[in-house]
């Protein structure tokens, strides 16, 4: 650079220090509200966000590979610059028309603002929570559970039937299988159902695997993750999609790998079966999966990809 152009840019850099200039507009700073619509043949769907948590890779998160080789992995896909893995939450809203079912609740109402976005983002996407007919849950864990209740232990949804995977709402509530559990994490499984979900014994719809649970809506036995953990097919004409509900976590991880096991696994041998069962038929049949888990809007069509499957997420349509 030679002495005049240096000079100059010295002179220029410090007249800009003087005088600011100021964006017309100030930074934002939040986050537009999160939800996606598309259709399913004759039915509407809206993906809800409930947000994504930030946090440390736990030490165990990926059970059966060491520390080192997940975070390399995290890394490869450039989702823990600081050691942080990103889970994000996505409960699913459907409009058959004549019914509003929500399927999985989220995080509730808690201090941690990145997540427990669901009632702020279906109010968003114009939904108030007394519009909503049916909650399905697809398994009893807190991530889908915990926003069946308001902060104050009201529910959250008032006119809506609840349904429950028939075998998890057995398991999870027995306070003999929570007396037998050793293990730290199904032990605070076991706590957590006790403490948010006692109050809804005698007001629950279980449901079986295999059926038609609303029009449109049916349910497949994906367990492993939960003994009864659930995902489904939503259909309509020739349209369908299937939710996966968490038959993987992260996508970046356990779709890539699926045979890594993390940690929230209640059966992991069994989980790892399911998993290659259902996606070997996601591959099949084309059709596009939406995954509780996924980065938002959370679908996209699974493909095979040397011992594991990779995920092609949907293009944003603007038009429903
Ligand atoms: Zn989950």
């Amino acid at each position: 650079m030679s002495e005049m152009t240096r000079r100059g840019l010295i002179a220029g850099t410090a007249a800009l220090a003087a005088t600011p200039v100021l964006a017309t507009a100030p930074m934002a700073g939040v986050q537009a509200p999160g939800f996606y619509r598309f259709k399913v043949g004759d039915l509407e769907l809206t993906q809800i966000s409930d947000g994504a948590a930030n946090f440390p890779m736990p030490e165990h998160f990926v059970v059966n590979v060491s520390t080192d080789r997940a975070i390399k992995a995290a890394a490869d896909a450039y989702l823990a610059p600081s050691g942080k893995i990103t889970v994000p939450f996505n409960p699913l809203l459907i409009n058959t028309g004549s019914k509003l079912i929500l399927i999985d609740t989220g995080n509730g109402q808690v201090a941690n603002p990145a997540i427990g976005r669901l009632l702020p983002n279906l109010a968003a996407a114009g939904i108030t929570p007394d519009q909503i007919d049916m909650v399905v849950i697809s398994h009893i864990h807190p991530d889908h559970t915990n926003g069946l209740h308001l902060k104050d232990g009201t529910l959250a949804f008032p006119k809506a039937e609840i349904m429950m995977p028939a075998t998890d709402w057995a398991f999870w509530m027995s306070e003999e299988n929570a007396a037998k559990a050793t293990d730290p994490i199904n032990k605070n499984y076991f706590t957590s159902a006790a403490k948010t979900l006692s109050d809804l014994k005698g007001k629950v719809t279980p449901y079986e695997w295999g059926k038609e649970i609303a029009p449109g809506l049916t349910s497949l036995a994906t367990p492993g993750h939960t003994p009864g953990h659930t995902s489904f097919v939503v259909a309509s004409g020739k349209d369908k999609v299937f939710v996966q509900s968490d038959v993987t976590n992260i996508p970046a991880f356990f779709l890539r790998n699926p045979d890594w096991h993390v940690m929230y696994d209640h059966d992991a041998a069994l989980a790892q079966k399911t998993r290659h069962k259902f996606f070997d038929m996601a591959a099949a049949e084309k059709a596009p999966v939406i995954g509780f888990h996924f980065p938002f809007p959370s679908q996209g069509h699974v493909e095979k990809d040397g011992s594991g499957y990779r995920l092609l997420p949907v293009v944003w349509n603007p038009l429903v």
